[in-house]
Formats: C-alpha cells, sequence, structure tokens
C-alpha cells in the first residue's frame, strides 16, 4: 500500500545574520497508513524543524517529500493529506471554554457543522472531558489539558498527526498515563501519527517504530521495529517486559553512542 508519508533526501540549514546552521541532513522514511511512529533525538538536534518540514511550514533546502505518493503541491482536493500539528504547550485560551477551545479550529475553517459539533461532544465523552466542556482551561489539570489539546486537533479529522513532545510539560506520573491514553486513543481511530520526543522510554512504549537521529544536523542513526507480546494499554506493564529492556538498551546504546554498531544509515 502507498505509504501516507515518503521523505527523501531531505535536509535543511537556518540562515540568519550570524551565519548557517545546518539542522537537518540527508533524512529519508516513509510512514504506513495506520502506523505509530517515534523519532527520537539529543535536544537542538533538529526534531522540530524535521517536524515544521512535514508540516508544510517550512520548505526543504534539498530532498522531497510526498503525502500518498504525490508532492504536495501536486496534491489535489480529493487526495491532500489533513495534518493535525499538537504541540508541546497546549495553547489553550483561557477566555474560551474548553468547548470553544477545541471547537477552535473548525471555527477558523468555517467548518462547525452540526456533524462536526456531535463530532466533538463524542470525543468530549470519549475523552471524559464532557463535564467540563464549559469550564476555563485553567480549572483543568494538565492531563485534562491535554486531553482538550488532542480533542482539538482530532476535531478536523486529520489523516496524520504530528506531535511534538506533546508530554513534556506533563509531571512524570500523569506523563506515564496520559501518554499511554492518548496512543490508545490514535490507535482505536486508526490514525496515523509521528510523535516527536526525547525520552526514549516513550518512544519503546508507545510506537510500532522508533527513528534515532544523531546530533545536529540530525541524520537518521538507526530504525527499529518495536513490537510487544502484550497489550500495551498499561504501560507499566510493558516497561516490565524483557522485549522493552532489549529495545531500550539497543536504543539507548545507538543514542549515547556516536559511532555505533547499530547505524544504518
Ligand atoms: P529540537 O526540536 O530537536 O530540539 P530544533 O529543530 O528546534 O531542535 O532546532 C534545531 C537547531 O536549529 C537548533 O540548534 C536551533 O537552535 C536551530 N534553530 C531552530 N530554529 C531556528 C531559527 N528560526 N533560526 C535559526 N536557528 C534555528
Ligand atoms: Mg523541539
Amino acid at each position: 500500500m502507498q505509504p501516507i508519508l515518503s521523505l527523501q533526501g531531505i535536509s535543511y540549514s537556518y540562515h540568519n545574520l550570524k551565519g548557517e546552521t545546518p539542522a537537518l541532513s540527508d533524512i529519508s522514511f516513509q510512514v504506513a497508513h495506520g502506523e505509530f511512529l517515534a523519532i527520537v533525538g539529543p535536544s537542538g538536534c533538529g526534531k522540530s524543524t524535521l517536524l515544521s518540514i512535514i508540516a508544510g511550514l517550512l520548505t526543504p533546502e534539498s530532498g522531497s517529500l510526498s503525502y500518498r505518493g504525490k508532492c504536495l503541491a501536486d496534491c489535489g482536493t480529493e487526495d491532500t493529506v489533513r495534518i493535525g500539528y499538537m504541540l508541546q504547550r497546549d495553547h489553550l485560551f483561557e477566555w474560551r471554554t474548553i468547548y470553544q477551545n477545541v471547537t477552535l479550529g473548525l471555527e477558523l475553517n468555517h467548518a462547525l457543522t452540526r456533524e462536526n459539533q456531535d463530532y466533538v461532544l463524542k470525543l468530549l465523552e470519549d475523552y471524559d472531558l464532557y463535564a467540563f466542556k464549559d469550564k476555563k482551561p485553567s480549572e483543568l489539570s494538565g492531563g485534562m489539558r491535554q486531553r482538550a489539546a488532542l480533542i482539538r486537533t482530532m476535531a478536523i479529522h486529520p489523516d496524520l498527526l504530528l506531535l511534538d513532545e506533546p508530554f513534556s510539560a506533563l509531571d512524570s506520573q500523569t506523563r506515564l498515563n496520559v501518554s499511554a491514553d492518548i496512543a490508545q486513543i490514535i490507535r482505536n481511530t486508526n490514525k496515523t501519527a509521528v510523535l516527536i520526543t526525547h525520552d526514549l522510554s516513550e518512544a519503546v512504549t508507545l510506537a510500532d517504530r522508533v527513528l534515532v537521529l544523531s546530533k545536529r544536523p540530525a541524520s537518521i542513526k538507526c530504525e527499529m521495529p518495536i513490537q510487544f507480546s502484550i497489550d500495551r494499554r498499561d504501560p507499566m506493564a510493558v516497561r516490565n517486559t524483557a522485549e522493552y529492556q532489549l529495545y531500550f538498551n539497543h536504543l539507548w546504546e545507538v543514542l549515547t553512542n556516536e559511532q555505533s554498531v547499530f547505524q544504518t544509515a
């Protein structure tokens, strides 16, 4: 089947008065429909830059990017890939209620139809936020706010979810549960997701495949498919398996050793 996303030889540098900062170097990979891909790499290596390129917010210096086999410029309206982008901070507006926040994207796109409103109400129910729909963001916990941010992203029916360290602002206990919840929601709805994280445990626990990036300028050091013999719903149970330890140790080796034997690219 056609991959939903394909990157071929993508490179990118920032240019400013101080000179050039190379951020990405020759990045190539594909993402299959329904896949959950995690990308890990050291802080400042170019992860957010890569996601901005995938979202079409930055234009690559060289290389090509295609969605369902077509370059963005060649996509017709019928085969455009709808992208949902979720960031580290939830960016909820304090002067709007939770309902008004989660419908913001629809409102901006003039798509606040009865059908879409019903869909949002269902999402609020599914994510245990229905009772809070008329509250302001400050009345919610960090995990609830992050779920609200996910509903806002899901409300536009994205084909591809881009998640840029969406759990970083949460404390470690909340983070474990919220990230497992959100990954489960994404799997249940058969969405395709690219998750950026600097947390290797999170990547191994949640993803179907992990890409490890090198220091800046980022290149792909290693790619590893992840499979568990147990259900992934319980993040602590996953972390207690021998499989988890093996994956984690291999990837840790790659991440911390610039000359790793696991290097594949
Ligand atoms: P990460 O998300 O992995 O932490 P980023 O993609 O945000 O890394 O940034 C990669 C590198 O590019 C960093 O060294 C950062 O300082 C630099 N950078 C990011 N944005 C800009 C910009 N707008 N102008 C110049 N340099 C930038
Ligand atoms: Mg970043």
